[in-house]
């Protein structure tokens, strides 16, 4: 009886402490919304000041670096000084200093402490990957940047307790020749125990179990992730990925696997497409026969027009779409508002693998108007300014400071940061919208060096965009979509000319290609493109339809370089030697059309 009793205490202490440990970690991981919102108030409110302190900060710990010493500064860790003697510099200048690093020759060329962290920007740009520092104070100012943009956007779009459907990929790791751990800067972010703590803070853990998540196969991931999120269809508040693109591409890939989804779902068992032990072992412990739920979802889809809304069908508890879709993304926001439905298209911060920049404290403002205020405690920023008349004789305007900018005005970034960049092109293009307190709001608008050029025009990814958008137009009486689109320069035609690439979701007329081509040859409004048309030194504008699954097929020749899914923007502009892209789309092409708008 005694031993009973003695069992008994000591069951309901072992209970009790397990409740106080999981009660302690909740209030870990919980954090006050209203807190960092004030928090960004207050540092927003003097810009100016932490500005010159976060530049002190990051001289005061790097400047005894081999890179610092060359520069001069000798301790000195003022604005003025740091200007005068630390030259403004791009990938290629820093790539020897971070060569020798990833070579573990000398881990403290750049920083104080030494790197041990590599990421892999997307490369999709310059048609390889690049490597940049990445170190714990960028997953920091990571962690700040997803925790402000949350609190402003939980504000306004609350959530309660619940998961995220998030279409997530590590891409794969590896080891540089010094032994440090390479990977994208998104792999490296969700590779960190932060991450995960961070989401279930913000309330939305992903659904998809890490084995999905960093599965070796991102085609065997996205159906997965498609899966669990109609396993928890009902707990889902938020649908979202790094970039907007991959939300498309995966309710794209929907469209073609569901009926295979749903079959799982009825039968309790996973598609013999998954072929990866981890992952079907993971997913057999979500999986069990559920005829009620697949049926669900069958009449959910059943009732849909043209895919019309299937994101709020599929999981209603949704409150919002999220995701980078600004810039490059904004192409495919036409479809992700009909699959969104009447979910609102929130848009997310603005960053790169070289750190990050500012976060979307205005969730309202839709992508096409959304603007990122700098988080001036993150780096020290700088900004060319692009106005012609202040660049003259091929000379640089001279960057100005964070609260310097103009509202209106249009310049290049340069980060100086905690990870080792000094006064680096981002080679970004933002716009300054406004002011948040004393930091300013800046609107995406484009990479500085996508230009179509031949001659004297010049017309950047976003003249591209709005010429795709307006020639678009003209097939949305078929029904029909531009469903991706890249371009080149073509200098080996005498006189050289644009040729822009399209796949399209369906098969329309030649003379309704021939009016896109002819649209798409008067869109570009630019006066040299414009003046150089006229006088034939341009030649007429190429549209080129490319088989379905082009685009598709440039991504896994991406993903293949080591590029992340998550991380993946179509380049709009296909350099020279970018051998690989070019004879993708040239094998695939089917039809050509030159223009006669001239
Ligand atoms: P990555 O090379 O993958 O690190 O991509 C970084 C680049 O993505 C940035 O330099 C921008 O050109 C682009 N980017 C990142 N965030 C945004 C955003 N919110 N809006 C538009 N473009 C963005």
């Amino acid at each position: 009886m005694c031993f009973f009793t003695e069992f008994n205490r000591t069951c309901l202490i072992s209970f009790l402490l397990i409740e106080l440990v999981k009660m302690l970690e909740k209030m870990e991981e919980r954090f006050d919304p209203e807190a960092v919102i004030e928090e960004f108030e207050t540092l927003s409110r003097d810009a100016g000041r932490v500005q010159r302190e976060t530049l002190q900060k990051i001289l005061d710990e790097n400047g005894g670096t081999e890179y610092m010493q060359r520069c001069g500064l000798n301790g000195r860790s003022d604005p003025d000084s740091f200007k005068a003697c630390v030259p403004i510099v791009s990938h290629s200048d820093l790539e020897p200093y971070i060569q020798r690093i990833a070579d573990g020759n000398s881990p403290c060329a750049l920083t104080g402490k030494p790197i041990t962290t590599i990421s892999l920007s997307s490369g999709t740009t310059q048609g390889k990957p690049k490597f940049v520092p990445f170190n714990d104070e960028l997953m920091e100012s990571t962690m700040q940047i997803y925790k402000t943009s949350f609190a402003y956007r939980n504000r306004e779009y609350p959530i309660g307790n619940g998961k995220a459907l998030q279409f997530i990929y590590s891409s794969k790791q590896f080891k540089t020749k010094g032994g440090l751990a390479a990977g994208t800067a998104t792999t490296n972010v969700y590779r960190n125990a932060q991450f995960k703590k961070t989401m279930r803070a913000m309330q939305t853990p992903c659904c998809s179990p890490d084995e999905v998540i960093f599965g070796p196969d991102f085609h065997q991931s996205l159906y997965c992730h498609l899966l669990c999120g109609l396993i928890f269809r009902d707990e889902v508040q938020v649908v979202s990925s790094t970039f907007a693109h991959s939300i498309v591409h995966a309710f794209r890939t929907f469209e073609q696997v569901w009926e295979e989804l749903v079959t799982d779902i009825r039968e309790g068992t996973l598609s013999s497409r998954i072929t990866v032990p981890s992952i079907r072992a993971a997913m057999g412990k979500l999986l069990e026969p559920n005829p009620e739920l697949a049926n669900t979802i069958y009449s959910k889809i059943s009732g849909l027009s043209n895919w019309y809304g299937l994101i709020q069908e599929l999981f209603p508890s949704t409150k919002y779409i999220y995701g980078i879709m600004t810039g490059s993304m904004e192409p495919y926001l036409k479809k992700l508002r009909h699959y969104a439905g009447e979910l609102p298209l929130l848009s997310a911060d603005y960053g790169s693998s070289e750190g990050w920049i500012g976060a979307n404290v205005n969730p309202k403002l839709t992508p096409e108007v959304a603007t990122f205020a700098v988080l001036p405690n993150i780096g020290y920023f700088e900004f060319i300014p692009l106005r012609e008349d202040l660049n003259c004789q091929g000379q640089e305007a001279k960057p100005v400071e964070l609260t310097d900018v103009k509202i209106g005005e249009e310049y290049e970034i340069l980060i100086t940061n905690f990870a080792g960049l000094y006064r680096y092109r981002l080679g970004d293009v933002v716009k300054v919208k406004g002011f948040h307190n004393s930091t300013p709001e800046l609107q995406f608008i484009c990479r500085r060096n996508l230009l179509l050029t031949i001659n004297i025009d010049k017309n950047t990814e976003k003249d591209l965009q709005l010429a795709v958008e307006a020639a678009a137009q003209l097939l949305a009486g078929e029904k029909l979509e531009v469903v991706d689109f890249t371009s080149r320069v073509d200098l080996l035609s005498e006189p050289g000319h644009y040729v822009v690439f399209w796949e399209i979701s369906g098969d329309p007329q030649d003379e309704l290609l021939q009016e896109c081509c002819n649209c798409l040859d008067r869109s570009f409004v630019d006066a040299g493109y414009l003046s150089s048309r006229k006088v034939r030194a341009i030649g007429p504008l190429e549209l080129r339809i490319v088989r379905k699954g082009t685009f598709h097929k440039i991504l896994d020749h991406y993903v293949g370089l080591g590029a992340a899914v998550s991380q993946f923007k179509t380049p709009r502009c296909v350099g020279p030697t970018n051998n690989t892209v070019l004879q993708i789309l040239s094998v695939n092409a089917v039809r050509s059309y030159f223009s006669t708008a001239y």
